[in-house]
């Protein structure tokens, strides 16, 4: 895949393997199989949260895993204009791209190993398609996107954009260079990632090789979870199976620990992670739709706002006024 990469993984910075004596290694409290769902023009996407309970994920809101796969010619679609408040959506295209537009004006594309980040805050309409070549003519396509919610505070906070190219993204080595670990945004084991964050989280994709075993610190007050995007392993020091499209969380500890499987499929040779946490926010969430506010009545407004052309216009509806 193109995400970002090295052709020296030995030159890479290391995260040092956590103390076997004095770490607590986070345990695996669930496995969710991530149900598959229809998102945007019909797309198919696996969502392995929200579940019922919204404080599993807290700081996070949604994941949308999207591939890989391999469109024929006029079967990719994306998502056409729609709005969104109160928190930030990441985008992170690993193989293809997306265009983006939105109601301020900005545009861009987010493809091989580069992620968009966008705070919504009080509000914007945006559109996220496939490019033209990607519709015209098919081919393969992976990537995620990640909702991190924002505290009451922030809530209102103007909209703002990270573009993050494959090559700002910060390239680590486990300890005996097994993984490579690209740092999208947050800490890991004292290394900064480029994004900046409202919410304090942490977001890595990993590359494990067979066999090979990625241990890392882990902030202790910050939740935990794995994702798996293609491959076979198993999570935590009970050693618990994981296959693509499931999300390992894991309970209190330092450190986190995910293995690879000797036996991998030809079309992923290594076992593909995301490792991600953040801060637990604790307030309520009212989810509805592409509004993620604290009250019944904030999400009314919302709607109002959206109905009345307060979150932005697209480009379309500015011609007909
Ligand atoms: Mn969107």
């Amino acid at each position: 895949m193109p995400a970002a990469n090295t052709d020296n993984i030995f030159s890479l910075p290391r995260i040092p393997r956590p103390d076997s004596v004095t770490t607590r290694y986070r345990s695996v409290m669930e496995v969710i199989d991530a149900p598959t769902k229809l998102e945007g023009e019909g797309f198919k996407v696996r969502r392995p949260f929200p579940s019922a309970d919204m404080q599993t994920a807290d700081p996070f809101l949604l994941l949308d895993h999207l591939g890989a796969v391999e469109y024929s010619p006029g079967e990719a679609k994306g998502a056409p204009w729609h709005p969104h408040r109160g928190f930030e959506t990441v985008t992170y295209i690993m193989d293809g791209a997306f265009q983006h537009h939105d109601s301020t004006g900005g545009k861009g594309l987010i493809a091989d190993g580069a992620t968009q980040w966008m705070t919504a805050g009080a509000g914007i309409l945006h559109e996220e398609m496939p490019t033209e070549q990607l519709i015209m003519q098919g081919g393969l396509f992976h990537g995620v996107q990640l909702w991190v919610n924002l505290p009451k505070k922030l809530k209102w906070t103007q909209p703002r954009y990270q573009d993050i190219a494959s090559a700002r993204v910060l390239l680590l080595a486990s300890h005996d260079a097994g993984a490579v670990v690209r740092l999208i945004a947050g800490d890991l084991a004292g290394h900064k990632g480029p994004g900046v964050t409202w919410t304090p989280i942490s977001y890595a994709h990993a590359s494990i090789s067979p066999r090979a075993r990625l241990e890392t610190p882990w902030p202790k007050d910050f939740n935990s979870m794995v994702y798996v995007l293609a491959g076979h392993g198993a999570v935590g020091p009970e050693r618990r199976p994981v296959r693509e499209g499931q999300l390992a969380v894991f309970g209190a500890g330092d450190a986190v620990w995910v293995e690879a499987d000797m036996r991998q499929e030809s079309r992923s040779p290594s076992l593909e992670v995301l490792l991600l946490g953040g801060s637990p926010i604790r307030e309520p969430v009212v989810f509805y739709g592409p509004f993620v506010m604290n009250t019944k009545d904030e999400i009314q407004q919302a709607v109002d706002d959206f109905r009345s052309g307060r979150l932005g216009l697209t480009p379309a509806v500015s011609i007909e006024a």
